[in-house]
């Protein structure tokens, strides 16, 4: 078993809803137990690369200890994507889920549609704060830092404010976080 993180946010329609369906779908992958569901973050789109319109992101992430391997991780976060929604056809316009994985265990990959861990991960905030929340101690594995030093040092002065009140999901409880939120 594989422990990995995946990143996932929505900034169009039922925001909530495409997040909370997007975490009941990675719980139920085969080969995989999901092991921790961070709170959610709304932020402000951020227009690196992409131009995901102006309604603002809920983030958050998933941690999953899992068999199976990243290609057929990515496939499987590709098909819940379209299942949810995404528009293949504007794939960096406004997006009903988007998923990403982050880090899988310590692996090191850079293959044509396959790098990780996520090459822009410790320049997102959006990204660092849920991960923070769920494993503050946790080290990348080329950067060698962990991720609550990579929060402390990002440059990235985007919004990231947990979203209150947090919606009621299908988990009733949430496993348990390293650190309690706001500690
Ligand atoms: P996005 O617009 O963020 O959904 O970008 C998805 C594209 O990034 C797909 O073509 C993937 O093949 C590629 N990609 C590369 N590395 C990763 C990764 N670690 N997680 C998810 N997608 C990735």
């Amino acid at each position: 078993m594989e422990t990995v993180f995946i990143g996932f946010g929505s900034n169009v329609g039922d925001r909530v809803d495409y997040c909370d369906r997007a975490v009941t779908l990675l719980s139920l992958l085969p080969h995989s137990r999901l092991a921790g569901v961070s709170l959610l973050y709304e932020t402000e789109p951020v227009r690196d690369r992409t131009d995901p319109g102006e309604g603002w992101f809920l983030n958050g992430v998933v941690q999953l200890e899992t068999d199976m391997k990243p290609r057929s991780l990515l496939t499987t976060l590709q098909e819940i994507e379209r299942a949810l929604g995404r528009d293949d056809d504007d794939r960096s316009g406004p997006r009903t889920i988007d998923l990403d994985i982050l880090f899988y265990g310590d692996h090191v990959t850079k293959e044509p549609g396959l790098t990780i861990p996520h090459p822009r991960l410790h320049q997102r905030r959006f990204v660092l704060m849920p991960m923070n929340e769920l494993d503050p101690l946790w080290v990348h594995p080329t950067l060698k830092q962990s991720v609550a030093q990579l929060l402390t040092d990002v440059p990235d002065q985007s919004h990231v404010r947990l979203l209150f009140p947090q919606p009621s999901t299908r988990y009733g409880s949430r496993p348990t976080c390293h650190v309690p939120p706001g500690s």
